[in-house]
């Protein structure tokens, strides 16, 4: 089930720093390990081949940040020094050719409030605190407009609108996934650029797996209430009595598949936050003394 693999990249001198613990959970191409200086950074074949977007989804290596938050933090609000966090995004924007006044932030609560992403908005979250609150997603039809939503353990849902040149990063953790933020993305997109779920491109990003993903009976009755004719495929039992097994990736698949979403157009991650906490951040790991990794799209300018 679980393999070590060495990624190497072609082009790309020497191997990557770490092993990584890759699940083989679906049929998909795995995520490619990039090295970009100092930088490491994952990608999804599938969206690579989508020539108007540039993406990528953050790793610990190639930031300036110190101890809990070593080194790629991309979070101002878990206590680490600003300076470093400025200089983790500038970074960040240097492998899209840009700068941090075109990065846009969310501001996430675990809800499924999905913001319209304007040049206005350039900047927000990294040069000038957001001006909105309880923004777990963010669409943009805005070539050169650089979004970004945050993660340790919570899954990043990609989604890329061929057709109508649009693009959206959603957030989704437990509170998301029930209340279907896959959904919600898609009709926010809809809504604001027409888009149709057959012309979406969409990716689930590395977050904690089921074998690391532990509830309590509260979470699992929340997933049995929202998954009522598939819930028993998306929980097991736990290890400890009273506790289960809950996988967000199948869930949040589910939620894609059942909006429309074709299966060769979604990407799953084969990356678990939790199973490679010294790469990846993870919330659980660490219990909770770590930084945040960042998702990051842009639509290109032609
Ligand atoms: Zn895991």
């Amino acid at each position: 089930m679980v393999k070590n693999v060495v990624m190497q990249r072609a082009g790309q001198e020497g191997v990557i720093s770490m092993e990584l613990l890759r699940k083989n959970n679906n049929k998909n191409e795995p995520m490619k390990v990039h090295k970009y200086k100092q930088i490491e950074y994952l990608t999804f074949p599938l969206l690579d081949e989508v020539e108007m977007v540039r993406h990528l989804f953050s790793t610990r290596e190639g930031g300036v940040s110190k101890g809990i938050y070593a080194s790629m933090n991309l979070s101002y609000a878990r206590g680490d020094d600003k300076e470093a966090i400025d200089e983790n995004f500038r970074r960040i924007a240097e492998i899209f050719e840009t700068t941090p006044d075109r990065i846009v932030c969310s501001k996430q609560t675990h809800t499924t409030n999905v913001r319209l992403v304007t040049e206005k908005d350039c900047g927000k979250g990294v040069l000038y605190p957001a001006d909105y609150d309880d923004v777990d997603g963010l669409i943009t039809n805005v070539p050169g407009i650089l979004l970004c939503t945050s993660y340790a353990d919570c899954v990043p849902l990609y989604f890329v609108d061929v057709k109508n040149e649009a693009i959206g990063l959603g957030h989704s953790g437990w509170r998301g996934t029930v209340c279907r933020m896959g959904e919600a993305m898609l009709k926010n997109m809809r809504e604001a650029f027409g888009t149709k779920p057959e012309d979406v491109i969409a990716a689930i990003g590395p977050s904690i797996c089921k074998d690391c993903y532990e509830v309590g009976e509260e979470v699992a009755e929340a997933f049995r209430k929202s998954f009522p004719e598939e819930w028993n495929c998306l929980l097991s039992e736990g290890k400890e009595p009273g506790k289960y097994q809950l996988d967000l990736w199948e869930a949040n698949k589910k939620v894609l598949l059942g909006a429309g979403i074709l299966s060769e157009h979604l990407a799953v991650t084969d990356l678990c936050t939790c199973c490679n906490s010294e790469y990846l951040f993870s919330h659980r790991a660490s219990k909770g003394k770590r930084g945040n990794l960042g998702a990051f799209m842009e639509l290109r300018k032609s």
